[in-house]
């Protein structure tokens, strides 16, 4: 895993692309919540499933699937009613974007097994060929004691300052558009 802090700012990251003043603020509250679920597969570990497991660290609660579904259940049943400022399928989508962008990032690690992305179809841990960033430690402990900071540094530079980026050109971007909307 990336730490759980990384997973919710690269979803308040994205958030900004649907960010409108009229949505509640729970809807990013969510979304970082959204970001972080897939690692409540570490539990298995504890009920003896193996880290290469369906159920293991990183594997169907990593999918692109299971992103799917918890984006569903949370956009159309947890806000049934309709929300402000937001359609019930861009809901999905950023539901959708937040979750799956945990396995995205977890692939971009440089320890563990890799992501089992298109379980259950296909249960094979994939990485992708580029992975600049320090693993974390699963335990909480260890993340304090041992590379905890240097896994920090790695997730300032490669998550935070990317969420940070993609935030400013969205920010600036809107305004261009409102702008020229207005001229
Ligand atoms: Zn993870």
């Amino acid at each position: 895993m990336a730490s759980a802090i990384s997973h919710a700012v690269a979803a308040l990251g994205l958030g900004t692309m649907f960010a409108r003043p009229t949505i509640p603020k729970r809807v990013w509250v969510i979304g970082a919540i959204c970001s972080v679920l897939p690692d409540i597969d570490v539990i298995g570990f504890r009920f003896g499933i193996h880290y290469g497991d369906f159920w293991g660290h990183r594997g169907f609660t990593h999918s692109l699937l299971f992103a799917a579904i918890l984006a569903a259940l949370v956009a159309f049943a947890g806000f049934s009613r309709g929300t402000p400022g937001i359609s019930g399928v861009s809901l999905w989508i950023y539901f959708f974007l937040a979750t799956a962008s945990h396995g995205l990032l977890d692939a971009m690690t440089n320890g563990g097994l890799g992501v089992a992305f298109f379980s259950p179809f296909d249960n094979t841990r994939y990485f992708l060929p580029w992975r600049p960033i320090a693993v974390s430690p699963i335990s909480v402990t260890r993340f304090f004691s041992e590379r905890g900071v240097a896994v920090l540094q790695s997730e300032l530079l490669w998550i935070w300052i990317p969420a940070g980026l993609l935030a400013v050109c969205v920010l600036v971007l809107k305004n261009v558009l409102k702008r020229s909307e207005e001229s």
